[in-house]
């Protein structure tokens, strides 16, 4: 959701760019090379999450993929390339309008982003009642958003976050006026997120809020805490590892125009020329995915797979198969023998760049139902303690602190005996938002066990460990935990232990679960430091 305007600029430059050199030279390979910025510029945005201009780059893009059919000749006719100039004139005008509109606000007020919530949002709230959003502000700002009410005729103020969360009260606003308040805000917060709130289930009202420029609808009487989780959703960190594709491939120009193709659209690979090569380049590049080329000297792809799949850590790393080949029969064999796709070349690269992106989200996403808990998303018991070894041994070798945390809801079982196990998980959850949305991006937070949360910190000494701790207990207590119309608080205790003062990674644990006792014998709701 975050987006800077200058990046916007520079990308969709880099599709008029390819678009002026095809009309220099209207070859098959310019297409191509046009074919690949435009997906990249989609691609882009949807992971940005500009919604409205996502429509006519999407639209650009399928009509450039029509033109990849067999029998199509470049230069393109006349009425195609008119058409093709038009869309992208349209969609540049549009990049612009929106960009310029936030390059105006970026360059006379910087960002201010708080120093211990890792992404703190502006968010403000639009409507004619303020006393009906009092509770939702209220408990957004605990999770670490600065919150606003603004009258629908009040004058917007101007931004200081290139992407606020605009939520939008559509109760009581005539229908009449959706689309020009709706258009109008989405024209100055290019970069935003926008929520229509109170929205009825009826095809025209969504159609016109969506149409207009809303990200999201929420419709009419969900209850406050659904809406903060929606939002808590939507703002949860995405900072993933790039993807990573391993080509093998012996022709350098083929292995070369796909590693261009990948790069486009931010995946990183590495080439294997020679197929001997490939199991030390699995070993050290790590991969999500393989591109297999079918013939090479010496071997087929389908040998290079077969070896592959002797190693139990690459039995379920995807395998696309490039070829030639147009013989169904030997592609039927390749998929038998473990390979999950096949392209045949000549590729059309946005049909490789879509297939191996599918492919490793699938791939990650299995990973990570093995790796992190399917209730919060946070890391599982066991991968916890591995990344506690993994950061303590990166402390060891550069010197510091490294401060362990462990953290327990307080009578929790009265909790689940008083509002029931559904509304207990939903504890958890928040507890979970709260620690991502305060926590850093290096630190570590692990769901250790039913309602006990281990975290690592490094770089943070016991004082330092302790204020962060402090107050997350401090606004984690202020919370409202909804239950039927009514809500109910919660607190949590922890206990801290730092290396060097304990020095492996079982007895910090041990001490900081001491330590833990210490905080609940003590009357909860508080956080001790280890004696140790
Ligand atoms: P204390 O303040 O001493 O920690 O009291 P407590 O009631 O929290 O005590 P304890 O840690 O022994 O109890 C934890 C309870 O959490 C027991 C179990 O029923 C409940 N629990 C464990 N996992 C889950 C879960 O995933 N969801 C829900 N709703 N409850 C869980
Ligand atoms: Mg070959
Ligand atoms: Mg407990
Ligand atoms: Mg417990």
């Amino acid at each position: 959701m975050l987006c800077s305007p200058e990046a916007l600029l520079q990308k969709n430059k880099a599709l008029t760019d390819t678009w002026q050199r095809y009309l220099a030279t209207p070859n098959v390979e310019n297409f191509v090379e046009l074919a690949i910025s435009i997906n990249s510029f989609t691609e882009f945005l949807i992971d940005k999450g500009i919604a409205a201009l996502h429509h006519a780059s999407h639209q650009l893009e399928q009509v450039t993929l029509a033109h990849f059919a067999q029998d199509v000749t470049h230069p393109l006719p006349q009425a195609a390339q008119d058409d093709l100039n038009e869309r992208i004139n349209e969609l540049t005008r549009l990049t612009e309008a929106r960009a310029h509109n936030n390059l105006d606000t970026l360059s006379r007020d910087p960002v201010v982003i708080a120093p211990q919530s890792m992404r703190s949002v502006q968010a403000w709230l639009i409507g004619h009642d303020p006393d009906a959003w009092a509770d939702l502000l209220v408990q957004l700002g605990y999770f670490g958003m600065a919150t606003e009410f603004r009258t629908w005729d009040q004058p917007m103020a101007e931004s200081v976050d290139t992407a606020p969360l605009l939520l939008l009260d559509m109760n009581g606003l005539p229908e009449a006026e959706w689309h020009e308040r709706i258009q109008a805000l989405r024209q100055q917060y290019a970069m935003g997120q926008l929520i229509c709130l109170e929205v009825e289930s009826d095809f025209g009202q969504l159609q016109q809020a969506l149409k207009s420029g809303s990200d999201s609808c929420l419709l009419k009487g969900r209850p406050t805490h659904a809406i903060v989780e929606h939002i808590m959703e939507l703002n949860e960190r995405h900072d993933q590892e790039a993807y990573r594709v391993l080509i093998v491939e012996d022709s350098k120009t083929a292995s070369h125009l796909i590693h261009r193709s990948l790069a486009e659209i931010q995946i990183e690979s590495h080439i294997v020329n020679d197929p001997r090569e490939t199991l030390n380049a699995l070993k050290q590049f790590n991969p999500d995915l393989i591109l297999m080329d079918m013939y090479m000297p010496n071997c087929t792809g389908v040998e290079v797979a077969r070896i592959i799949r002797q190693h139990c850590e690459f039995l379920s790393i995807p395998i696309v198969y490039l070829s030639g080949e147009t013989n169904v029969a030997l592609q039927v064999d390749a998929m038998r023998l473990g390979g999950d796709h096949f392209l045949t070349k000549p590729f059309n690269p946005v049909f490789l760049n879509t297939i191996v992106k599918s492919k490793i989200e699938r791939y990650r996403a299995l990973r990570r139902s093995m790796y992190h808990d399917s209730l919060t998303g946070l890391l599982n018991h066991s991968s916890g303690k591995n990344m506690l070894e993994v950061l303590l041994s990166g402390i060891v070798h550069e010197g510091g602190f490294l401060s362990v945390v462990m953290l327990d809801i307080d009578h929790f079982k009265q909790v689940n005996d008083r509002y029931g196990h559904p509304t207990g998980d939903q504890v958890i959850r928040s507890l979970s938002w709260l620690l991502k949305q305060r926590l850093r991006k290096h630190d570590m937070i692990c769901r250790y066990g039913g309602e006990e949360f281990l975290i690592g910190l490094p770089h943070a000494d016991a004082e330092q460990a302790l204020a962060i701790m402090e107050r997350i207990r401090h606004d984690f207590s202020q919370i409202h935990h909804p239950h039927g119309d009514s809500h109910f608080l919660t607190t949590i205790s922890a206990g801290i232990a730092t290396y060097p003062l304990a020095q492996t990674g079982d007895a910090l644990i041990k001490a900081a679960d001491q330590a833990l006792y210490q905080a609940k014998h003590g009357g909860r709701n508080r956080i001790h430091l280890s004696d140790d």
